[in-house]
């Protein structure tokens, strides 16, 4: 299968490209995406003929059919990392909550969030194209908590791959920063930011225009490549999961084979969304997908009302930070593949310069067609997790955004699958605050877990727990002007 653009193409690039191309380099022509040519469809016999495989058997079943120009023994090798997760026979285990409520528990990975679903997986690949080629990429990636771990975990010692991370310090959850701070790996290098994510991001970005840097990548003949979700090397790998979902209702005689189901889906960059709507757009039956945000409602905002503005917006940091985004990258695919590549570059033209774009009232009912949009506040989000703690389900503050949809479409007599994206461990002080009823209190990370655990009687993954006894190795906290120059440092003593 070949890869196309999704603002059309600039003369600069191929017309058609491979999947090895599109996520070695994954910008497009005009700054646009790489999507896939066609989506291979699934029909009811397909689900039928699936039920009884496991989840990596599925895997490579469906990966097959994007016929992708990767050895099949290399895909079999990154397909197995799932067997790292907490139970290698159900890496993503679907619980049943309530009659018409299941949760897609995407989080039993090494890092805690759903981020290990596809970065797992793509890691290897990435490395193993790199060797190929006997090439060295670097990547890098700024991130505000859950990216970054996920990236360093993937690439720790992988060949012909160094992993560049850039943080926020003091703008992560305590775990969050141990999981960077004390990941081993020689060709891994972090580096906390003096400011916010704002900062870190920026930083990255003026790094990445630069074109001084770029010319001394070049002398180094070191190649740059990202692992963002922009990568439509991580997209395949969370398509996947939400066909699973519906085919275990199916197994489970939850629903009959063709009955419609809702997936809700906390969404920042929408990603994990736009997995669900390749699904759905590969023939499973998803009436709708609920994109779920907080208190940085852009999508939901896009959804209902058909306009995207961020004109006079700033960014609210709230209790789940992996949501506090105002650009969401993947929103572009859905655009190009709803109305083309010519309109999608006009809207996405609109959002560089005016911050803002509005959609036809066609178009808008077109989007309305496969989405509808929810936000939550911090307070409602404290109550969700409250009031599911008393119900014995403990839910990280993402996760709980989505209940705000599911109440909201219960009525409808359909099952709906909430995606849940972090464990409850990656964001204790906040879900402490939620089921101690003292909203207010600062709880430590470490002080909120242990109270969890014991009020609720639950597990801390050791992984979790080893992280604050094990050595810091990275401790370069530094200005975000100061960053080039770490990283050449960096790529010299390497
Ligand atoms: C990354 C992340 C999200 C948002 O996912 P997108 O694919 O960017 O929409 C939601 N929750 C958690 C915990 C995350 O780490």
């Amino acid at each position: 299968m070949y890869f196309i653009q999704t603002r059309g193409n600039d003369g600069k690039k191929q017309l058609k490209t491979t999947f090895s191309e599109a996520i070695k380099s994954p910008i497009a022509s005009f700054g646009g995406l790489y999507v896939p040519e066609f989506l291979p469809q699934l029909d009811k016999k397909f689900i039928d003929e699936s039920v009884d495989l496991s989840y990596k058997e599925l895997c490579l079943k469906i990966l097959d059919l994007f016929e992708l120009d990767i050895d099949k023994d290399i895909i079999k090798q990154a397909i197995s990392l799932y067997d790292n997760f907490d139970d290698k026979d159900n890496p993503v285990p679907l619980k049943k909550i309530e009659d018409m409520l299941f949760i897609n528990e995407l989080y039993h990975g090494p890092t805690r969030a759903f981020k290990d679903m596809a970065l797992q997986p793509f890691g290897y690949i990435l490395s193993q194209i790199a060797k190929n080629e006997q090439k060295t990429y670097l990547i890098l990636a700024a991130t505000s908590g859950d990216t970054g771990p996920a990236t360093l975990n993937s690439f720790a010692n992988k060949e012909n791959i160094k992993v560049v991370c850039i943080y926020p310090e003091g703008g992560t959850s305590d775990v969050q920063k141990l999981q960077m701070v004390t990941q081993k790996g020689d060709n891994l290098k972090v580096i906390g930011i003096k400011g916010n994510f704002d900062d870190a991001q920026n930083a990255l970005k003026s790094l990445l225009a630069s074109e001084s840097f770029q010319h001394e990548l070049g002398k180094k003949d070191m190649n740059l490549s990202a692992a963002n979700s922009v990568n439509f090397g991580r997209i395949i790998f969370q398509i996947i999961y939400h066909i699973n979902s519906y085919i275990q209702l199916v197994k489970n005689k939850e629903i009959k084979n063709g009955d419609e189901i809702y997936i809700a889906v906390p969404s920042g960059n929408f990603g994990d969304a736009l997995g669900a709507y390749y699904a759905k757009k590969m023939g499973i039956q998803i009436r709708k997908i609920l994109i779920s945000a907080n208190s940085n409602n852009v999508l939901s905002e896009l959804i209902n009302t058909g306009v995207y503005d961020i004109r006079d917006k700033t960014l609210i940091k709230t209790i789940s930070p992996a949501m506090d985004i105002l650009i969401s990258s993947n929103v572009e695919r859905v655009l190009y593949d709803k109305f083309g590549a010519k309109r999608c570059k006009e809207l996405m033209d609109d959002l560089n310069k005016k911050r803002y774009y509005k959609l036809t009232k066609d178009e808008h009912t077109a989007l309305q067609k496969d989405f509808r949009g929810y936000f939550c506040s911090d307070s409602e989000t404290k109550h969700y997790i409250s009031e599911y703690s008393v119900k014995n389900y403990l839910m990280d503050p993402h996760t709980a955004t989505c209940i705000k949809a599911y109440d909201d479409i219960k009525c409808s007599r359909r099952k709906t699958v909430i995606c849940s994206t972090a464990e409850w461990t990656k964001f204790a002080p906040a879900v402490m605050n939620a089921i101690s009823c003292e909203y207010n209190k600062k709880f430590t990370d470490i002080d909120a877990l242990e109270n969890i655990s014991e009020i609720m009687n639950a597990n801390i993954p050791s992984s979790v727990i080893n992280l604050f006894k094990a050595e810091i190795i990275h401790k370069t906290v530094i200005d975000k002007k100061d960053l080039q120059e770490e990283i050449f440092k960096f790529l010299e003593n390497y």
